[in-house]
Parts: structure tokens; sequence; C-alpha cells
């Protein structure tokens, strides 16, 4: 039987570990701190920890770490890390500086079995969901590197990488235990976002068991048209997920985020802008208009500037906030629904 990786193990479930083994509660701080800690990569590392405890340690567990496997950095600050996983899977993570702080954008999947029809990764379809360690091991990885560089630290971290996250829920939330955790990642809720696609019932469960913010990946409020855009519409449709928004338990100051694609002649007429601020109305949000970043071989458009600034000025009118975000990394297909893990080139820039 293999042994277990630690870094899957929030601290309640290391708790429970460090007690099978008969060991005092206070070696589950001990140990989980080190875990974390920039460069530990063995129980040998430990030399709080006595030889001999060490050694049993590396007889009942592992520690993994991701390393990155690729570095590109983009003309506009923006780097896209590649890791392969032990498995052989490639997956892919963003960092993108916005001024003085850094953004990060994490997969949480190989692959997504959600299909919408504008989105590179999910023309991959689900080759299998990550675990908490590799969900985290992407953080821990660039944390690290910032470091090396002296490059600050990680600001904000955005689930928009590769995969759904929702779909993978229970390791998500473990994930999030540890990058919450202070002897973790030391995250602070505010700082974290998970978007979704709409997955309606792991919504309200997500919304129940965490307090990070939420983003919807709305893109229309149009049946007709979501149905064709998102097949997970067909599923769980407009009404019900608006719906879900409106129960979702929102912290007091906290909003709800709604992400909408602007695709040419698809979404973005003076209707469409007025339609979403009728459908929107009494939920506490803020709307992220994202001019589609176009794809190789999938045919949607983005509108032109004009059109993307009427549509903006529509729902301003109605009271909203509305932010215009800008797709970066686009020369090195670190952008928005470029990620995809493709097999990268022996020979890339490291
Ligand atoms: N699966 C989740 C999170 C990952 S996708 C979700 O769908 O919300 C992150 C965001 O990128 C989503 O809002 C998605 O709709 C958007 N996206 C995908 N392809 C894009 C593209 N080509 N241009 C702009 N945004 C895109
Ligand atoms: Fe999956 Fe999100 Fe892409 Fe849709 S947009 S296929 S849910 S990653």
């Amino acid at each position: 039987m293999s042994l277990p990786d630690l870094k899957n193990f929030d601290r309640a479930r290391l708790a429970a570990f460090v007690s099978e083994l008969d060991l005092p509660a206070f070696r589950t701080a001990q140990i989980f701190s080190w875990l974390y800690r920039p460069g530990t990569v063995s129980f040998q590392q430990m030399t709080d920890i006595s030889k001999q405890l060490r050694a049993e340690l590396e007889q009942r567990a592992t520690i993994t770490t991701l390393t990155p496997s690729v570095i590109e950095r983009s003309k506009d600050g923006t780097i896209k890390f590649a890791f392969e996983l032990a498995d052989s899977h490639l997956i892919e993570s963003v960092l993108i500086p916005e001024g003085e702080r850094n953004t990060l954008c994490v997969s949480s999947q190989v692959g997504c079995a959600m299909g919408c029809g504008f989105c590179l990764t999910g023309g991959l379809g689900l080759r299998r969901n990550l675990l908490p360690s590799e969900i985290v091991g992407q953080v821990q990885a660039i944390r690290d590197q910032l470091l090396a560089e002296d490059k600050g630290g990680i600001n904000n971290l955005v689930f928009m990488g590769m995969g759904e996250p929702l779909a993978n829920l229970d390791n998500l939330l473990v994930a999030l235990d540890i990058l919450l955790d202070q002897g973790g990642l030391d995250f602070s809720d505010r700082r974290i976002t998970v978007s979704t696609c709409g997955l309606v019932p792991q919504m309200l469960r997500f919304g129940a068991a965490s307090r990070v913010n939420l983003a919807v990946s709305l893109h229309s409020v149009r049946n007709d048209i979501r149905d064709k855009l998102m097949p997970v519409n067909r599923t769980y449709p407009v009404e019900a997920l608006l719906q879900a928004c409106r129960e979702y338990p929102l912290a007091p100051r906290k909003r709800i985020m709604f992400e909408y694609i602007l695709l040419k002649d698809i979404n973005d007429s003076d209707t469409d802008a007025r339609e979403l601020a009728m459908k929107l109305r009494g939920i506490r949000c803020k709307i992220n208009l994202l001019p589609y970043n176009e794809t190789d071989g999938l045919p949607y458009r983005r509108p032109d500037r004009g059109r993307i600034e009427n549509f903006q000025q529509i729902l301003w009118q109605h009271n909203y906030t509305v932010l215009v975000r800008e797709s970066r990394g686009g020369d090195i297909s670190a952008a928005c629904g470029q990620l995809a893990g493709k097999r990268l080139r022996a020979d890339a820039p490291v």
C-alpha cells in the first residue's frame, strides 16, 4: 500500500494521523507548519523532531512537492508555470502582477468536464481531479519562486485556471483549509476567490462550508444563449442559478462576483446588458466584464472597444459596480481560457 502524503491532510486529519501513531498532540502543529515552510521537501529537515521520530515518519508517510517544469514570462509581466504531476499530467498556473500586487490563478482539475464551447480547457474533457496537495502545491511552489526572486508575496488567489473547482469540492475544501491556516499558507478569506460555471447544489454546499469569495461565470441571463455556450445550463438553468445566488450565505460586506465574457454578436447587445441589469436586481454583487480572449480554432470573437464601453455604461446606469478585465499574458498562452496543459516544447524558455 502506498504511503499517505501528509500534504493531502488538513490540520484535523493530520491530528488524527498523529494520534494513530500515539504521538503527543503538539506534534500536529509542529509537523503541519514544517510542511508549508519554504524549502521543506523531506522529514529530515524537521530538525526539532528527534532522529528516531523522523525515521518513523518516513516509514509511515511521504511529503510531495511540486516543482515547475517550465516557467514562461510574458512581455506584460505575466508568468506562466507548468507543473508535471506524478502521473505525467500537466497543469498550469498563472501569476499576474498588477502594480505592487500579485494575483495567482490556479488550476483545480486536469482538464474539465463542463464542456463550455468557448474555453480551451473544456475541449480537453476531464482527465482527473487535483489532490489537495496538488492545489496547494502550485501556490507553495510559486510563493517560493517569488521569494527567491525577491518579488514579494501572493496577494490574491483565484481559482480560475484549468478545471471547475466545485466539481472537485472535497479536495477543494481541504486545500482551502490549508491555504487559510496560519500554520499553512496563511491567506485571508478576503483574498481567495473560487470561480464556478454554476453547479447549483455544490455552490450551496460550498457557501455553507467556506467563507472565501465566490465568482459565478454567467455570460448570459438568457437560457437559449447560455444553453449553447455552457452545457451546465441545461441542468441548472439561469433561474435556478440566480436563485442560488440570492440564497447564498454572503458574509457582511461581501459580494458575489459575476463574470461575463463579452462575445461579439452573441451576448453583447444593449438589450443583453439591460436584461442582465434587470435579472441581477437585489443580488449583492459586482460584475466583471471579460472581453473574449480569442482562441485558435474556436469561432468566437471579441466585440470592439465601443461595444464593450456601451455595455459597461448601461450597467453603470443601473448602479452596478462593473469592471472590464482585460486578459493578460496572451503572448505566452497564459490568458483566460487558454490553459490547456499542452505538452510544452523541450526547448521552451525556462
Ligand atoms: N471553471 C470555472 C473556473 C475556470 S474558468 C469557471 O468556469 O468559472 C475561469 C474564467 O475564464 C471563467 O469565467 C471562464 O468563463 C473564463 N474563460 C474561459 N475561456 C475564456 C476566453 N477564451 N476568454 C475569456 N475568458 C474565458
Ligand atoms: Fe470548465 Fe470553466 Fe472552461 Fe467551462 S469555462 S469548460 S467550466 S474551465
